[in-house]
């Protein structure tokens, strides 16, 4: 079994940490197993659960970089095939291939001969896509269907009239949840010293250098200082709140990012589709459903804000009705709404897009030494990017540069389902509310509310281990419905 994850925020006051990362996503995670993989001595903070931000909301897609072919961007094209590679090989039991199928219009740019040249280059570009990789996870390369084949092999093509169809693999995350946990487990395995429910409230300084955190325990209210020779701010969308107050706020503009969960089910592959406005989407089947996205709100949002206006969501499902016109979506059919924020690019006199690449901000320019911001854009390139920024810190700590070992060594898997892995990660891996138990450390949760049955069984097996009485179960319970 992995290495045990305690909460005990005493731990991370008793001794000066080479890092401090504040936030529990993706990118906080890896940032702290790598650092503490190659020997520093790591602490992390998460406000709430491990995952339960942007992290929790992705369309569960590993995806290759095929998209960024269509602007010759190589580099972060290769970046997104070493990636997804290496989720493979670390995570096999987290991610499965999944084919992939793109309508195709007659058009000189969007057609099937530019889908053909796209292939070829992608085949030189992801040429070592199945090194190390289990057999089988092994990706075929991608190929252009003529219209009478695609339509046969993939009916939800049938009501559009194309001229074939685009058909790749990536992968897809059926344990999305437990991959974030298991780089929690990582880092917990190598040392780090970690806790959920404590919020990072303020950064502190020893003049210009950054010197650590004020943290408040969210569960008991207590504050606790915890010192730190560097910090990595990894706080998502509110990457700002704990720069401002420093003079270093980046303004970062946010994009809300939904996705649907709905209750229909899922076909053998994910497809793409176009609404009329020209927003590319997907349907994507996920343990049996389908999940439509990913829909990006018009204008920028406010760091936080993750209510989704009703007149979004209508819009949202209008534009899937476009893209996808066998579906006859409607509200009934959505089980669970994803959101969360991602990074927006701004041009003059344009619309808002999602950005492309992450940002990761030193904060020497604004005289701040010891601190580093990052705002990822994908899940799936996360590893990568935390590894330039452990790179850094190294520099920054005048220690020689320890190897990154995280593309390649296994991540932390438990191989348990039902009550046991509920029994475990309430006694094992920080459980603190009935809602990080059946929704982030198991599946219980991830299509929609259990019912009411399968929830009360979840309160006795997790209120046992912890010591629930009566009204502590009733009140965990009722907090799971109010999520959904
Ligand atoms: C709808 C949607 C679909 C997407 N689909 C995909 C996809 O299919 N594939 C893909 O690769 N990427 C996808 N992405 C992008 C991907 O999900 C994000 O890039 C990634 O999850 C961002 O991770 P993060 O760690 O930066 O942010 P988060 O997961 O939000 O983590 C930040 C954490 O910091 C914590 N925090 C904030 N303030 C504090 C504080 N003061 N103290 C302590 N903790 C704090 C938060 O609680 C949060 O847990 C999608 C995004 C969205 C929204």
């Amino acid at each position: 079994m992995p290495h045990p994850l305690h909460r005990n925020l005493h731990d991370l006051t008793t001794r000066t940490f080479d890092l401090l990362v504040i936030g529990g996503g993706i990118y906080g995670l890896t940032v702290a197993a790598d650092a503490a993989q190659r020997g520093l001595s790591v602490a992390l903070v998460e406000c709430a659960d491990f995952g339960s931000g942007t992290s929790f909301n992705h369309l569960r897609t590993i995806h290759g970089g095929l998209r960024y072919l269509q602007t010759l961007d190589l580099p972060r094209a290769r970046e997104s095939v070493r990636e997804r590679r290496a989720l493979a090989r670390i995570a096999p039991w987290a991610v499965q291939p999944l084919p992939f199928v793109l309508p195709l219009y007659r058009s000189l740019t969007k057609g099937k001969t530019a889908m053909r040249c796209g292939f070829a280059l992608d085949r030189l570009v992801a040429h070592d896509r199945n090194d190390g990789v289990p057999a089988t996870h092994a990706l075929p390369g991608g190929r252009v269907l003529g219209r009478a084949a695609a339509q046969t092999a993939y009916p939800d093509l049938r009501a559009l009239d194309i001229t074939g169809a685009a058909v790749w693999y990536d992968y897809v995350t059926v344990e999305a949840d437990r991959l974030t946990l298991a780089w929690a487990l990582a880092a917990a395995a190598h040392g780090a010293v970690m806790a959920n429910y404590a919020e990072a409230t303020s950064l502190r300084l020893d003049g210009r250098r950054i010197s650590g955190a004020t943290v408040v325990d969210q569960i008991d209210g207590r504050e606790h200082h915890l010192t730190a020779h560097t910090v990595v701010n990894a706080t998502g969308g509110g990457i700002d709140r704990l720069l401002k107050p420093l003079g270093a706020a980046v303004a970062l503009p946010l994009l809300q990012a939904v996705n649907l969960v709905t209750t229909r089910p899922g076909p053998a592959a994910a497809i793409g589709g176009r609404s009329l406005s020209g927003r590319n989407l997907f349907l994507v089947p996920w343990r049996g459903r389908a999940l439509f996205g990913t829909w990006e709100s018009p204008s920028i949002c406010t760091p936080g804000d993750l209510t989704i206006a009703p007149a979004h969501l209508d819009a949202f499902i209008a534009e899937l009705n476009q893209a996808f016109p066998a579906w006859h979506l409607t509200r009934d059919d959505v089980a669970l709404v994803h959101r969360g924020t991602v990074p927006a690019k701004l041009r003059d006199g344009q619309p808002p897009t999602l950005d492309g690449g992450e940002r990761v901000y030193d904060h020497q320019n604004a005289g701040l030494t010891g601190l580093v911001s990052v705002a990822g854009t994908k899940y799936t390139t996360a590893r990568a990017v935390a590894e330039r920024i452990v790179n850094r810190l190294f520099d920054w700590l005048e220690r020689p540069r320890v190897a990154c070992a995280t593309a390649t060594t296994p991540l932390p898997h438990v191989p348990l389902d039902g009550d046991a892995l509920l029994r475990h990660a309430a006694t094992a891996e920080m459980v603190c509310t009935l809602a990080d138990a059946v929704i982030r450390r198991t599946t219980l949760g991830a299509l929609g509310c259990p019912d009411a049955p399968a929830l009360d069984a979840a309160a006795v097996v997790v209120g046992d281990a912890l010591g629930w009485d009566a009204e502590r179960r009733r009140k965990e319970i009722a907090g799971v419905r109010s999520l959904y």
